[in-house]
């Protein structure tokens, strides 16, 4: 099956097109729509990776259920046949990699949590000592477990441009102090459920990213959940810090894209097909890891 590179359906209001989701608005709902697009280094690559947009859709679900003691979602229904019936003639391309979500009003906050020093936080721990305004202590190596999990907001990048860490003072002067430390208490309280489950699946959760928004019936968790997209897992198995990991998913493209000298800027390169061959199986191991089960793309 090819890649799904950009849905086109005709009829509809399209809402957004994000770096991997489509969304169209259907009444009072959202159509998301998870494409099989990658991005690496802040761009949208030319090549897609076939079934990616399924699978992100498919472990956000997983996870919804798991998390839905925790934390009300979006989720209305992914079950094509119950969509509204302006969607069946695309009931073929949606099957799978869609939701229909109830609109929210987005906090205009990325909700990070980490238990494990990478990545943007490692940058500037080793710069300042702290991460977003939390002082770690001396002597933290990249990529060692915490302490504890941190929150670490950010904000939500325009296209194209880098999430800014800021300090959680920050975040109260952008959605208020009653809304901030409740999305940060709930986003702790996922993070720890979440990890302690793909712990024993073999996978250590490096670090995710939530969005919530708000509807009449208050906060919900919204967009994707605890995907490779959003989150960075590690295999459990070979972890070292002192340097950083192997990503799960995307370490191949980097590879490549490395290998290749891109100079990081548009337009993004196309991938070889064994690239993308290795990394759909990343992706797929990632579903089965975590699910048990198995995702036919
Ligand atoms: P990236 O994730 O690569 O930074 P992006 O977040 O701009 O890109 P996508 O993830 O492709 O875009 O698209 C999802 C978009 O839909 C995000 O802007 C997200 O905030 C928004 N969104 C998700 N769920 C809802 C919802 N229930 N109501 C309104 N907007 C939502
Ligand atoms: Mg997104």
């Amino acid at each position: 099956m090819p890649a799904l590179i950009e849905t086109e359906l005709g009829g509809l209001t399209l809402h957004a097109r994000g770096k991997v989701r489509d969304l169209y608005a259907v009444g009072e709902y959202l159509l998301l729509v998870a494409t099989d697009r990658i991005s690496a280094f802040d761009h949208v690559l030319a090549s897609g990776i076939p079934g990616k947009g399924k699978v992100l859709t498919q472990l956000s679900i997983f996870w919804f259920d798991l998390l839905r003691d925790i934390v009300p979602n979006h989720l209305v229904t992914a079950n094509v046949d119950e969509f509204p019936a302006e969607l069946r003639e695309y009931a073929d391309e949606l099957r799978d990699r869609s939701m229909l979500v109830k609109r929210a009003q987005m906090f205009p906050v990325e909700c990070v949590v980490r238990g494990y020093l990478s990545g943007s936080a490692w940058k500037e721990y080793t710069a300042t000592g702290a991460v977003c305004g939390i002082r770690l202590g001396p002597g933290l190596s990249e990529s060692d477990k915490l302490p504890e999990p941190i929150f670490t907001p950010a904000t939500k990048s325009l296209h194209g441009s880098h999430d800014e860490n800021i300090p959680f003072s920050q975040m109260v002067s952008l959605v208020g102090k009653d809304s901030s430390e409740r999305l940060r208490e709930l986003s702790l309280a996922i993070y720890r459920k979440a990890s302690d489950y793909a712990e024993q699946r073999g996978l250590i959760l490096a670090d995710t990213k939530f969005e919530f928004g708000t509807t009449a019936e208050g906060i919900i968790l919204a967009d994707e959940v605890l995907t490779p997209d959003s989150s960075r897992y590690w295999p459990s198995e070979g972890y070292a810090p002192g340097g950083a990991q192997p990503s799960f998913d995307k370490q191949y493209v980097r590879d490549y894209l490395e290998s290749i000298r891109w100079n990081k800027q548009a337009p993004a390169p196309a991938l070889p097909e064994d690239v993308v061959r290795r990394t759909q199986e990343k992706y797929l191991e990632a579903y089965r890891l975590l699910t048990g089960k198995q995702l036919v793309v």
